[in-house]
């Protein structure tokens, strides 16, 4: 093994930063010159029209009819959110868990004292959908059931389809934390029959941090009304009044409601099917090509929202990462908590198309021969070519 050349020069004549990180994720010209543009008044008729309009493009994205609220915070606000809106102090919940953001769920409910029956799951797996079921009927009385649609950590995805197949037949709500894999892997929200969606600006959206959303049914909103848990800034109610009208009850993050209308724009203009099968063929493509590299995938079930591969033990995966930093100008996530150094997660969400897979895999070739691993200069990329080559007209 040679050892990580992190200090060594950027081998590029020119830097030039690409992101792969599942959010932030890169952000479309016209969504960056509208954020140049001189601030408005949200309280100006203009804010009002762009508000009404990004909530509404916004439906066509969490396919739904229903009305979509929205905070200035980040995803971990609408997460707060549904916990504080949705449960009272008696109540008792299950959170799946099966990485970083299933724990979110855990440790939300638990810091507002509700009673959590906890699945945990082996990272890199999705929860079995009997597993809940068996639960669902030993505690009638669950008022909730906490999931997550692409564990980021990891890289998988869970099946909300079965999940709601489940809680639509039964007093319990599902709530899905959509954060990263909004637009990029299917969530029907009315045809499937999910209570509560949330996400964020800064991933299939294509928008800086800052805006989280929130959509509910009416089952969802009918339990708001009867919560007894304290909010106040994340209040639901007050959201969705305000955002019907146009208004907000607090300052907003204008200036990204103005960049997240740019985005949408360019969402609505493909049938959200296009949307979610041009990740699922850059995903295809991505796996294809580390497959191909001799590596394997760690999700079991694979997200379209990004890719997690298991690095070989001989490598140090905290060094990798800041080596494609360093001197590639590529940014891929590494692992998290447990999987610190053992993982990488290359995403393939919002503003990507081929050619950024393609970036994506080279680089990713280049930088572990660097490091002293040796790889097929090609296989993946080549890998990456042919499901291209494949699926070429495909929706
Ligand atoms: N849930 C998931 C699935 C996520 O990927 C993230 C962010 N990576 C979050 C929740 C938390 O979102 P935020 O960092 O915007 O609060």
């Amino acid at each position: 093994m040679r050892s990580a050349l992190s200090h060594a020069p950027n081998l590029l004549s020119m830097k030039k930063e690409l992101l792969f990180t599942p959010g932030p994720t890169p952000i479309p010209p016209e969504a960056l010159l509208a954020m140049a543009q001189p601030i408005d008044y949200h309280r100006s008729d203009t804010a009002v029209t762009l508000i009404k309009d990004v909530l509404e493009k916004l439906k066509h994205v969490f396919q739904t009819e229903n009305d979509i609220l929205f905070l200035t915070s980040s995803g971990t606000g609408a997460m707060e959110g549904a916990v504080a809106n949705l449960l009272s102090r008696e109540d008792k919940v299950i959170v799946i868990q099966s990485g970083k953001f299933g724990e979110r769920w855990n440790d939300i409910c638990t810091a507002y004292g509700v009673e959590v029956i906890l699945i945990d799951v082996t990272w890199g797996d999705s929860v079995e959908p009997q597993i809940v079921e068996a639960l669902l009927t030993e505690h009638p009385d669950v008022k909730a059931v906490f999931a997550t649609l692409c564990e980021t950590s990891t890289g998988a995805l869970h099946d909300i389809e079965a999940l709601a197949g489940l809680t639509r037949v039964r007093p319990t709500l599902l709530v899905v934390d959509a954060v990263s894999a909004l637009a990029a892997d299917d969530l029907q929200m009315d045809n499937w029959g999910v209570d509560v969606v949330v996400s964020c600006s800064q991933k299939g959206l294509m928008t800086p941090p800052g805006l989280a959303f929130a959509a509910l049914n009416q089952r969802a909103w009918d339990t708001v009304k009867c919560s007894n848990l304290p909010k106040y800034y994340l209040d639901f109610r007050k959201a969705h009044q305000s955002g019907l009208e146009g208004s907000v009850p607090y300052t907003p993050a204008i200036t990204l409601l103005t960049a997240l209308q740019c985005a949408l724009n360019r969402i609505c203009a493909e049938d959200i099917r296009d949307t979610i099968a041009r990740h699922s063929r850059l995903a295809i493509a991505t796996r294809s090509a580390v497959k191909a590299l001799g590596l394997p995938l760690f999700a079991i079930s694979p997200a379209n929202t990004l890719t997690s591969i298991r690095l070989p033990t001989e490598i140090d995966g905290k060094a990798f990462i800041n080596l494609m930093r360093d001197r590639y100008g590529i940014t891929y996530a590494g692992g998290q908590s447990q999987l610190s150094g053992k993982i990488v997660r290359i995403a393939h969400l919002g503003w990507m198309n081929e050619n950024d897979v393609i970036v994506a895999i080279s680089a990713f070739e280049r930088g572990l021969v660097e490091i002293g691993y040796e790889v097929p200069l090609g296989a993946g990329v080549t890998a990456a070519q042919e499901v291209f080559k494949c699926s070429r007209g495909e929706k």
